[in-house]
């Protein structure tokens, strides 16, 4: 199987602004950013997309909302923020390797569009 985009930037293949890596996880800024804090937080290991986990991924989904609210509180985004999984096509995803996206630093309108 190829490797995802998400993948390449984890092992370095194609560069990205890290903001936060551990062993399990990487948050990268979005290169195209919605809001003026836009990360990704996406797993190293590949699961697809949310509706393909499967309850051997609960600890490491556990894990990437957990880093997802760590990199917010690092980024200081006091003001509050969001956190996006868009799942399909319909669902707005264009990268097929499940990540959260974290927007914050201006006030989101809701619903979303
Ligand atoms: P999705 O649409 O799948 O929910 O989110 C994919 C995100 O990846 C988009 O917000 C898009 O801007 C971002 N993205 C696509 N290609 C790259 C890239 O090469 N580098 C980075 N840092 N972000 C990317």
């Amino acid at each position: 199987m190829s490797q995802t985009l998400f993948e390449k930037i984890a092992a370095r293949e194609i560069s990205a602004q890290i903001v936060f890596e551990d062993d399990l996880v990487l948050a990268i800024r979005d290169i195209n950013p919605q809001a003026p804090t836009h990360v990704l937080i996406f797993p190293k290991r590949a699961v697809p997309r949310i509706a393909e986990a499967t309850p051997d991924d609960h600890k490491l989904l556990g894990h990437l909302l957990l880093k997802a609210a760590e990199v917010a509180k690092k980024l200081d985004l006091k003001g509050g923020y969001r956190l996006v999984i868009n799942n399909g096509v319909d669902g707005g995803e264009t990268v097929p390797h499940l990540h959260v996206h974290l927007l914050g630093g201006r006030h989101l309108a809701w619903p979303p569009g």
